[in-house]
């Protein structure tokens, strides 16, 4: 069982065709990290729950599936397409209630297909991926995990070439500190120890001291990591 006051509903319309529902949330007290990885993946223990499961939502109608930063606009031709590949495909099914591990990956491969067919921003993608990379960690999936996170890393590279994530939730030191990471993790030191001095030498990294003062510590060892690697 499920105790029901970890989670509240939340009201939301479908950004592709324009119908109410509602999804779950998990209450922050609810949702309290034991431990954060250096990329920022969060663990929880049981008890807690964690609110990636839920940072999807899914229209029950239509299975347009979407997280909060999204547009709500639609470039020429890519509602006809999503109408043909996901709507004209969906069988009536609710994500609005609890999820369980595989609902929750399922939401995230669903938005990563509805938002890619509606040409979203790179950084909004590449922030799925790394998410649905998380889940996976979180279940011991190392193909998974190293999978998506080289889906995420694709996305913020071509995010920080074409200065997509403005308007997003990523500042450009953010999607700067995501390359170096996700680079090392994927055991490319050089690409890492490159982004890791863009994010230490960023003009804008006095407002930003904490992401510094992280790139700094994951720089050396990337340092080190590449040192040993090249022995
Ligand atoms: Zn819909």
């Amino acid at each position: 069982m499920h105790p029901l006051e970890a989670f509240y509903e939340k009201k939301l319309i479908c950004v592709y065709c324009s119908k109410p529902f509602t999804s779950l949330r998990v209450r922050s007290r609810f949702s309290i990290p034991y431990q954060v990885d250096s990329d920022f993946c969060p663990h929880y223990r049981a008890g807690n729950y964690n609110p990636h499961f839920y940072y999807v939502n899914v229209c029950p109608e239509c299975g347009f599936a979407f997280s909060e930063e999204f547009s709500d606009q639609f470039s020429k031709g890519t509602k006809e397409v999503i109408g043909v590949q996901i709507t004209g495909q969906w069988a009536k099914r609710d994500f609005g209630k609890v999820r369980d591990i595989q609902q929750a990956l399922e939401s995230y491969k669903l938005a990563i297909l509805a938002g890619s067919l509606k040409r979203e921003k790179n950084a909004v993608l590449a922030g799925l991926c790394l998410r649905l990379a998380w889940l996976y960690r979180t279940e011991n999936n190392t193909d998974q995990e190293t999978r998506f996170m080289g889906l995420a890393l694709k996305a913020y590279e071509e995010s920080y070439l074409h200065s997509d994530f403005t308007g997003t939730s990523m500042s450009e030191i953010n999607v700067l500190f995501m390359l170096g990471e996700l680079s090392r993790r994927l055991g490319q030191y050089k690409k890492a120890i490159t982004y890791f001095a863009k994010v230490i030498e960023h003009k804008e990294g006095k407002d930003e001291q904490k992401i510094i003062t992280r790139a700094r510590e994951q720089w050396r060892i990337a340092v080190e990591e590449n040192r040993q690697g090249t022995m």
